[in-house]
């Protein structure tokens, strides 16, 4: 039996999450304005900015870190290792980094060689760090949430990842300049 354990009432049930057991999967808890009202805002917030309001985020439990997108069940899964031991922040940096990854598949122009030496692979995680930045806002919490560890891909290293947001700001966000010919290539945050 998964427990939620933050000393953060905001990352604490407000009422006992419903568990749906996946076929082949980590046991699912459902993210509702009922379950967790702030976890909640906060994640249709960011869906309405990567113009994804047809997502829904659910828990992973049975002790699972990380976090994940299933693209065809339009479902952002994290992890209750994070759940419990991240800050809102942080797990809105997180889900800022999903959602690069959803926004990644939907626009392919937005995938950036953030660096040359790395495959195609990994520069579409350095790129979902930095799109998850632009979504947020929130270089600060993007870096701890490297930092802390507790989401991190395999397929690079945190300081890998930590040294490519290092160059990368939000004033570096496209939309934020107003600038055209960029908001162009990222169509989904022109609004
Ligand atoms: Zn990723």
């Amino acid at each position: 039996m998964d427990e939620f354990t933050n000393s953060d009432p905001r990352l604490r049930p407000a009422s006992p999450p419903k568990a749906n057991r996946q076929p082949n999967g980590p046991v699912e808890y459902p993210v509702t304005p009922e379950t967790f009202p702030e976890l909640d805002r906060a994640f249709r917030e960011l869906a309405h900015k990567a113009n994804a309001d047809e997502y829904h985020l659910v828990i992973l439990g049975d002790n699972f870190g990380g976090a994940g997108t299933d693209f065809s069940r339009k479902v952002i899964g994290i992890g209750i290792r994070v759940i419990n031991s991240g800050t809102l922040e942080e797990v809105q940096g997180t889900l800022g980094h999903e959602f690069g990854h959803e926004l990644i598949r939907r626009y392919p122009e937005l995938q950036s060689t953030v660096r040359a030496d790395k495959t195609d692979q990994q520069n579409e995680e350095l790129t979902a760090d930095r799109i998850g930045v632009c979504l947020t806002g929130d270089w600060q919490s993007a870096i701890a949430e490297l930092a802390s560890g507790t989401s991190i891909d395999p397929a690079l290293s945190v300081e890998e990842r930590i040294e490519s947001l290092s160059f990368f700001k939000p004033s570096d966000c496209p939309v934020m300049k107003s600038d055209q010919s960029k908001t162009a290539t990222f169509p989904s945050f022109n609004r």
